[in-house]
């Protein structure tokens, strides 16, 4: 069973940002994101502290919109348009969910879709849905796309399922796999279980974004899977884990990314690599790595 180790795949991009930052900065630009967190919510602020780390070691730098969860509609939109319109940013990240006041579709769209690095508004999701190549695609359903890609996974002709429809990862995740020619299927909280256990079990590939631990078990494969775990959750004793029962399923599948130390690993990667992207093109439409 081949383990597909995020490291491996993150370095690859951050040395390609490192180098592309450092051709920016020989023209005196500085590839900056600005974060946007509305609250203290811990996740958050950890995802912060780890992109903060990650873009200072390829050359980009971050400045940090921090905003009180009492913040309304109308102030986050006002913190939105300063950063879409202040050229020495390039890229935006805005924590989401956002607290529940707030209106999060509204907020999201204002993102200049030039800086939606994360590819969170509509107009992104857009382009990636009709191949018009508009603003970039969500950074962890194209992490498990370049995971793929680097181990050399064939997608054409083979059967895929992906276990989740949400916008920032089981849907693009879906028609990045069906670009490159997989039959996919999506599953999700309604499929019924014994219909996913036996999709799961004729699939070739296993995308789970489903966000519960045991999602993939031994039971949803029959022996050739690869498993692209990008599940993030804590288990009952509060140890992370991803979607896939990883002891249950050792040996009982062709290869398997590891949660954590996967697919979480590329993602803040690849951000780094979008912003990257977004300051030396601010015009031509910006490219994907994986593509
Ligand atoms: P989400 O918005 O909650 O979506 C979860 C999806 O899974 C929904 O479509 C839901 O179906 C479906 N689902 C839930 N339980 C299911 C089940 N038992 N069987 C089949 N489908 C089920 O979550 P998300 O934002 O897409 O995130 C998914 C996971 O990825 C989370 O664990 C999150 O922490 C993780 N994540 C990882 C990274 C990374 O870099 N690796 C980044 C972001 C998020 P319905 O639509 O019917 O509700």
């Amino acid at each position: 069973m081949e383990l597909l180790k995020g490291k491996p795949v993150a370095d690859v991009i951050k040395e390609k940002t490192a180098r592309l930052a450092e051709e920016l900065m020989e023209k005196d630009i500085v590839p900056t994101l600005g974060i946007l967190r509305i609250g203290e919510n811990g996740s958050d602020i950890a995802y912060e502290n780890s992109a903060v780390k990650i873009a200072s070691s390829v050359g980009v730098h971050v400045e940090k919109y921090i905003m009180s969860e009492k913040s309304e509609t109308e102030d986050v939109l006002d913190v939105i348009k300063v950063m879409n319109e202040d050229d020495n940013i390039h890229g935006i990240l805005m924590f989401r969910p956002l607290p529940a006041h707030l209106d999060e579709e509204l907020i999201r769209n204002h993102i200049n879709t030039a800086k939606d690095v994360d590819g969170i508004s509509d107009a992104s999701v857009g382009g990636l849905f009709t191949g018009n190549m508009t603003g970039f695609p969500p950074c962890t359903a194209e992490a498990a796309m370049m995971i793929m890609e680097h181990y050399g996974i064939e997608l054409s002709g083979k059967r895929a399922v992906v276990i989740g429809r949400s916008l920032v990862i089981g849907k693009p995740a879906a028609m990045m796999m069906m670009d490159r020619n997989a039959t996919v299927t999506i599953c999700h909280s309604r499929t019924k279980p014994e219909d996913l256990k036996e999709i799961c079990r004729t699939s070739d590939i296993i995308v789970s974004a489903a966000g519960k631990c045991r999602t993939v078990g031994a039971e949803h494969v029959s022996g050739n899977q690869v498993i692209i775990d990008v599940g993030i959750n804590f288990d009952e004793g509060g140890k992370m884990c991803g979607d896939a029962d990883f002891d249950a399923l050792e040996g009982k599948v062709s290869a398997i990314t590891p949660a954590p130390g996967g697919v979480g690993s590329v993602t803040t990667a690849l951000l780094m690599y979008h912003v990257a992207r977004a300051a030396a093109s601010a015009e031509t439409a910006p490219e994907t790595v994986s593509k």
